[in-house]
């Protein structure tokens, strides 16, 4: 991660065919675009890639847990059951319908604790989320076993865990519906956009629509379709699709350099005896796109962090002070800081959230470093960053 990285000629190629007759949008057009379908294209690649029958594109992997969720029925009032530890997208991407975010502690896999998702169940729960974060899992088995028993939905967001798998299914096939972001950061890029992955035909369908202004896509005449719902715009372009078409033929690639150098670093890192990693369920296996561990306490955390700093060892994280995937830090939801009125029950959904701690997952996320793999290092540059870490981190323990 991240697949900018490996840019080429494949992608240039992908984007000037949609250039060379300039149709842009991907509905309609049939006439002037020359076979050229790039959306839906990826939409056959990506359908083979998840090994799952339905794959709608859209804008960006936000949208994607949006659509997901109205897809399957989700809205005002309804509670929506997700990890502490995540990007700002999950809860944003819940909101919009009008539905209620409902955070959880997490455990050692670094998202849900399926205890803690079954003390959060109300008459209200409509859905969990589980978010695959930083390239591995949850525990889907007790998830999924939760969510049957109390007729639940399941939904995926793999936004960061593209290519990791679960009892040799794909991350985001398990779920009823699944996530992705092709945003500029994630292990394929398509610059912006997202997916929503379904085995369900009727949630597929809706999703088709309702990211679409509600339109029903019979026929080849756009001015007379008709819409059978109210929908939205978050739909893709052509040449963000041409950019992931030649990005998702490459996955396999990427997914093994990833794992090359994670291996490479895992295995200096896991002779410090007070390194543990982060717990993979029994059957799961991670996509490489960071190598997550945890320290005895938080200040050794931190003093490892400094560390790193120091020795020009970057994109290595400790997220109890980030702004971005942590609870901790979300003062803009707690204080809902909203440019218009939020409902009622979203008001008191969020200063449940304020009222709330959270020691579960201030333990887990304190003592944890999570670092990105990158594809473009070479295999002597891994190796000097892991003799780098491994000093730094014995540095800190003394
Ligand atoms: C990136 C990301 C998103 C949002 O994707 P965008 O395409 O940037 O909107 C959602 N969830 C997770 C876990 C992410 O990492």
């Amino acid at each position: 991660m991240p697949g900018f990285e490996l840019f080429g000629d494949l992608e240039r190629k992908e984007v000037n065919d949609v250039l060379d007759n300039g149709v842009l949008m991907r509905y309609g057009f049939d006439g002037m675009r020359n076979g050229h379908w790039k959306a839906k294209e990826l939409e056959g690649e990506l359908s083979k890639t998840f090994n799952t029958n339905h794959v709608q594109l859209v804008s960006s992997g936000t949208a994607a847990v949006s659509v997901a969720l109205a897809s399957a029925g989700v809205g005002a009032g309804d509670e929506v059951i997700m990890p502490t530890f995540t990007f700002v997208a999950s809860f944003e991407a819940i909101m919009m319908l009008g539905a209620i975010p409902v955070l959880v502690d997490i455990d050692d896999t670094l998202t849900l604790n399926p205890k803690a998702v079954e003390a959060a169940i109300t008459p209200k729960t409509k859905a969990v989320m589980v978010v695959q974060m930083c390239g591995s899992m949850g525990d889907l088995d007790a998830l999924q076993t939760i969510c049957n028993s109390n007729n639940l939905l399941l939904v995926e967001d793999a936004c960061q865990a593209i290519g990791g798998t679960y009892n040799g299914k794909p991350l985001g096939s398990i779920g009823d519906l699944g996530c992705f972001s092709f945003d500029f950061v994630k292990t394929i890029t398509c610059g912006e956009g997202g997916a929503v992955i379904t085995n369900n035909n009727d949630y597929y369908v809706n999703a088709d629509h309702y990211s679409d202004h509600g339109h029903d896509h019979i026929g080849n005449d756009r001015g007379a379709e008709t819409h059978p719902f109210l929908g939205y715009n978050f739909r893709i372009s052509e040449l963000h699709a041409a950019v992931g078409l030649a990005q998702v033929k490459r996955l396999p690639e990427f997914i093994a350099i990833q794992k090359k150098h994670y291996l490479i670093l895992r295995e200096a890192l896991e002779v410090i005896p007070e390194v543990t990693f982060r717990r993979v369920p029994k059957g799961g296996e991670e996509s490489y796109a960071f190598l997550n561990f945890f320290l005895p306490n938080i200040e050794i955390a931190r003093k490892v962090i400094e560390a790193f700093k120091a020795n020009g060892v970057d994109v290595c994280w400790n997220y109890f002070d980030n702004n971005w995937h942590y609870v901790r830090k979300w003062n803009h939801l707690k204080d809902k800081k909203s440019l218009f009125p939020l409902s009622a029950e979203i008001e008191q959904g969020l200063e449940n959230i304020k009222n709330t701690t959270y020691d579960q997952s201030d333990h887990f996320i304190g003592r944890n470093i999570s670092c990105l793999i990158k594809m473009s290092w070479t295999e002597d540059e891994v190796k000097t960053r892991a003799s780098k870490m491994v000093s730094s981190i014995n540095s800190a323990l003394l």
